[in-house]
């Protein structure tokens, strides 16, 4: 690596820490620090419903109790919303995003009355049902405030940046595939970005060199890499590692009941053993 590398952990704060989050902590934290490179933690509490302070406060206890620290103050994205407004702003100059204003309801009738659907990573896609609205009704329906958020129309916005691709780790060099996603949303009905657009804008704000999370957001990183081009943003490396096993090889998945750090801690389990253990598990 000609540069230092940079890293960060991103959590989202809806809830205490798992040993899964520990591991990939750990594994953005070592990969950083083990070349002489800078660590970030970033808080990703744009979801207002969600997200709660207590759950921010777990997050640094955890972390401190297993002996992760990071560079310079922790982000916290509540605090940069007018950056991912300026951000979708840009794209909205470029005709790149459409107000959509459909309900969950709405969305599940158009998906279930087509006879074939489309699915992505995430389940059906967006049928676009606002994508070809008349700009007119558009101005009318936000002038009356009516709910809405921003998607991507993502075969426009592939069509301007043309073949992308990025590199993985494990996976090599990826072309880049955001059509299989839809028209992804930019910005919420409820917050003004989405997961997409504020990690994108953050880690080229953070000068996060190398992306280290779980494979489980393997397949959005072909939107964040469109989202990298249209903005003009630096690419980063990724590493997305294997999401943790238990020793019947069943994935540790959050909602799953695993343990969290904190019920660890609870019952008197050794942090330095525990990291040892974490560290073994991630060494192929
Ligand atoms: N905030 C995301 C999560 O908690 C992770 C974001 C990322 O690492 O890109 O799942």
């Amino acid at each position: 690596m000609s540069e230092m590398p940079i890293s960060r952990f991103a959590p989202s704060p809806t809830g205490r820490l798992h040993l899964g989050h520990g591991f990939s902590a750990l594994c953005a934290h070592d990969l950083a620090r083990s070349a002489g490179g800078r660590f970030l933690l970033r808080i990703e509490d744009i979801d207002p419903i969600r997200c709660r302070p207590e759950h921010v406060a777990g997050i640094i206890e955890d972390l401190a109790w297993l002996g992760i620290g990071w560079d310079e103050p922790p982000l916290f994205q509540s605090q940069r919303l007018p950056l991912y407004a300026d951000a979708l702003g840009r794209l909205k100059a470029a005709g790149l995003v459409y107000p959509c204003f459909c309900t969950r309801a709405r969305i599940a009738a158009e998906i279930a009355a087509s006879a074939a659907a489309p699915h992505g990573p995430d389940g059906p896609l967006y049928p676009g049902i606002c994508r070809d609205l008349p700009d007119e009704e558009r101005a009318v329906r936000i002038a009356a405030g009516e709910a809405h958020a921003w998607r991507l129309d993502v075969a426009k916005a592939a069509a301007l940046a043309g073949p992308l691709s990025w590199h993985d780790a494990r996976a090599g060099e990826v072309a880049a595939t955001p059509h299989a996603h839809g028209d992804v949303v930019l910005a919420r009905k409820d917050a003004p970005t989405s997961y997409h657009l504020a990690v994108t804008v953050d880690d080229a704000a953070q000068g996060v060199t190398d992306v280290v999370r779980g494979e489980d957001l393997f397949a959005a990183t072909h939107v964040h890499r469109l989202l990298q081009a249209l903005l003009a943003l630096p690419v980063p490396r990724y590493h997305h590692h294997a999401l943790l096993a238990d020793e019947k090889g069943e994935r540790l998945a959050k909602r799953a009941g695993s343990p969290t750090l904190a019920s660890m801690r609870a019952e008197g389990a050794d942090p330095v053993e525990l990291v040892a253990r974490l560290r073994a598990a991630g060494r192929p």
